[in-house]
């Protein structure tokens, strides 16, 4: 599915620019980079701000036009900050790549990036079906151009599925049941108890906002034997001092 998808650049002014973008798509495993008329390109500043990722920039496609670019794409959108008077729906990344993880299953789709200094016209974004716009500081909206490729690669490789989760954390021990935690809450109110911290008429109060901290730590079974153990010790060093 990723592999169907183009990010084309249009113009691109700073070789700079199209390195870091062919880093930020080989990061998000992406890989079809077209280039419309780059100022200049190839460039060492291109290679070095690409960091690895220069086999993106040896396979880039340069074209002449936008239209030679796109003609064997099924879905063009064009990214945009500017709000414009075109009555194109806008999209977010995260909507228009979950759209899209679906329709690059089967379908070309290119997604265009403008200009560092003017973004895309208004007849380039004629050719796109869907305009898609980075939620941003309204009073400072437009994005660094590899920034903005940025964003929306991550949101595609999230919707692909193909993101690799963070690791569940591993636990010693399976965590606790229902009826060890209740069997806890009752030897930690005879504690509270029998230490005196427990005032009867406010104890349910306290046992429930007990009971929420404890929820929250979603406790496994070896880390209740401690606190168990602690409760233990404690009553017992009580009984102890007052026998
Ligand atoms: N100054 C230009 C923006 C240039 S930024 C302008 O006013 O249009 C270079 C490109 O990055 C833009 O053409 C667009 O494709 C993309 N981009 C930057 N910020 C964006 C945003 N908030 N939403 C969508 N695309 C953005």
């Amino acid at each position: 599915m990723l592999s169907n998808i183009r990010i084309v650049l249009v113009e691109t002014s700073h070789p700079g620019n199209i390195g870091a973008v062919a880093r930020a798509m080989k990061n998000m495993c992406l890989t079809e980079l077209y280039l419309v008329k780059p100022k200049i390109f190839p460039s060492a500043d291109a290679t070095s701000r690409a960091s690895g990722a220069d086999d993106l920039l040896a396979a880039a496609v340069v074209c002449d036009s936008i239209q030679e670019a796109i003609a064997d794409c099924e879905i063009i959108i064009g990214a945009s900050a500017r709000s414009r008077t075109i009555t194109v729906p806008d999209e977010s990344p995260r909507v228009c790549a979950e759209r899209l993880a679906v329709a690059a299953q089967d379908k070309k789709v290119a997604i265009l990036f403008g200009r560092e200094n003017s973004g895309l016209k208004n007849h380039e974004l004629d050719l796109c079906q869907t305009l898609l716009a980075i939620p941003s500081n309204a009073d400072y909206s437009s994005l660094n151009l590899a920034a903005a490729v940025q964003v929306v690669s991550y949101e595609l490789l999230v919707a692909s599925g193909q993101a690799t989760t963070t690791k569940v954390e591993k636990r010693e021990a399976p965590l606790a049941t229902s009826a060890q935690m209740e069997s806890f809450y009752e030897h930690l109110y005879q504690a509270l108890d029998e230490i005196g911290f427990i005032n009867p008429e406010k104890s349910t109060s306290i046992m429930r906002r007990l009971r929420r901290v404890y929820h929250r730590a979603a406790l496994d079974t070896k880390e209740l034997d401690i606190l168990r153990g602690i409760l233990k010790k404690s009553t017992a060093v009580l009984h102890k001092k007052y026998d």
